[in-house]
């Protein structure tokens, strides 16, 4: 027979830890929480690579040195994970075009100042414009020269302070910190599980979190839920928390039955879906410039998003001879769909650009495939509308909706993962007060 709880959280990202610890910790502790995958984590992903640890998913804890203090920011602090300031302002004087040179700082500095003062300007226009919010897809300019392309990457795509008007750097501060810990940045979501779940020597060992279990089918009606997992297990309860990805929403993975509404379904077609894919190089040895200002260098190509933006890991782990550069959308799925040989062959070739044809070639490579991945289907929400989100998050009789693309202010973000967790937790308690209310009152009618 079905086992049977309270609640039923499908997906062990931040989201839906967060969201069990809430429950648990208010005493609603008959929760099931279903993972798909064998681990907890879900975007936040560590992974051995070229002797050092590597972060295949979040990287950065985004928004620092604000009004506000970040949440996950606190639980770094907490944990003490390794992290390191990134300082983006230099990257624009280690821009190189293809033959070599680096653009005098002064051009490259008028060209970013240039993106900046036309993005803000186009905003204004349709902040006029529009009583709806802004659409900061809208508002970006077109840039046209290599120099113009690679600034618009770095803004836009790469998301570096001073381009789109982002709520985590107006409430938490414009301060990145890259995590760059051998323990991973998921240790911080191991020392929050440790908290409510029952664990041993680091070992998760509650039988209440479940890995393994692909959700495939969710049937529901006003007051329950019964959900079938594709190794034919069914788990009943009175309500379930979604905290899947928006791309998992948007693909067939998960059958509705009944079928969500229209304007769900709209709701989560609209939304735009990031991928963002970190490639991962071994040297034999070093041959880019190191030291103060050198972390980040951008390669200025004609195709925008071609290997543009690199960064070393020398500050981080000296001597691992590492470096990371970072694809986006077309391009991510462009490389996810062609052999890594290829890709290499590739990286390889803009490196040669900037540097020479004498540099040592790389002996492995590391290509992230968040596209492919049927769990995942992309990388994080594009700054959805605030009505699409609304409604993406509107809940449905017992189905509960979470995960980063449900945060109204911080989407994309692992602390937008984190605090829309603890809301939708929040939501459901105050669901089950209400419901034991009405309970206890037509008792006593009766
Ligand atoms: P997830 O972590 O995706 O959790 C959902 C879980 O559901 C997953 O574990 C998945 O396996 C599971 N699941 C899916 N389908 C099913 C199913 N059918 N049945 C059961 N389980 C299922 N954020 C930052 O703040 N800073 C960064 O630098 C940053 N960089 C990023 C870089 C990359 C490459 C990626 C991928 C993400 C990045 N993010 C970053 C975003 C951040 O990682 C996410 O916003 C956050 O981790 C999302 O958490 P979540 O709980 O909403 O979703």
């Amino acid at each position: 027979s079905p086992s049977r709880s309270s609640v039923i959280i499908v997906g062990a990202g931040v989201s839906g830890l967060s969201a069990a610890k809430v429950l648990i910790e208010n005493g609603v502790e008959d929760v099931v929480i279903l993972e798909a995958s064998d681990r907890i984590g879900g975007r936040i992903l560590k992974q051995d690579f070229g002797g050092v640890s590597v972060e295949l998913g979040a990287n950065w804890i985004t928004g620092v040195g604000g009004k506000e203090s970040n949440p996950i920011w606190e639980l770094a602090q907490k944990w003490n994970l390794r992290t390191f300031f990134s300082d983006y302002s230099n990257a624009h004087f280690n821009i190189y075009d293809q033959s070599g040179k680096i653009f005098p700082s002064g051009v490259a500095a008028d060209a970013f100042k240039k993106a900046v003062e036309s993005a803000t300007q186009k905003l204004k226009k349709l902040e006029a414009d529009s009583c709806y919010g802004i659409d900061t897809k809208a508002a970006k300019p077109t840039p046209k020269t290599p120099l113009e392309l690679a600034i618009d990457f770095m803004l836009h795509d790469f998301e570096m302070p001073g381009g789109d008007p982002i709520s985590t750097f107006l409430d938490f501060g414009e301060r990145e910190f890259l995590v760059a810990d051998e323990r991973g940045y998921d240790h911080l979501l191991y020392k929050m599980v440790e908290e409510f779940l029952f664990t041993s020597e680091g070992k998760l060992l509650d039988n209440r979190l479940k890995f393994n279990k692909v959700v495939r089918e969710l049937q529901h009606s006003s007051n329950s839920v019964t959900v079938m997992t594709e190794d034919g297990c069914v788990f009943e309860a009175n309500y379930v928390i979604l905290s899947v990805s928006i791309g998992v929403l948007q693909s067939d993975l998960i059958a509705f039955n009944p079928p969500l509404p229209r304007w769900k379904t709209e709701a989560i077609q609209k939304c735009d879906v990031v991928v963002y894919t970190k490639i991962f190089l071994k040297f034999p040895s070093k041959f880019w410039p190191c030291g103060p200002g050198k972390e980040f260098f951008v390669y200025a190509h004609e195709r925008r998003g071609y290997y543009t933006f690199w960064q070393h890991l020398e500050n981080q782990y000296p001597g691992s001879n590492i470096l990371v550069v970072t694809l986006t959308n077309e391009e991510s799925k462009r490389v996810e769909a062609q052999l890594d040989e290829e890709t290499l062959k590739e990286a390889m070739g803009a490196l040669k650009d900037m540097f020479g044809h004498n540099i040592p070639e790389a002996t492995d490579i590391f290509v992230p495939r968040w596209w492919n991945n049927r769990f995942q289907r992309g990388t994080y929400s594009n700054f959805p509308h605030d009505q699409v989100v609304r409604d993406i998050k509107a809940r449905l009789g017992c189905i509960f909706f979470s995960g980063e693309h449900t945060s109204e202010r911080y989407s994309g973000y692992v602390h937008g993962g984190y605090l829309a967790g603890i809301e939708t937790g929040k939501a459901l308690l105050e669901e089950i007060e209400k419901e034991k209310e009405r309970s206890t009152e037509s008792e006593n009618q009766t």
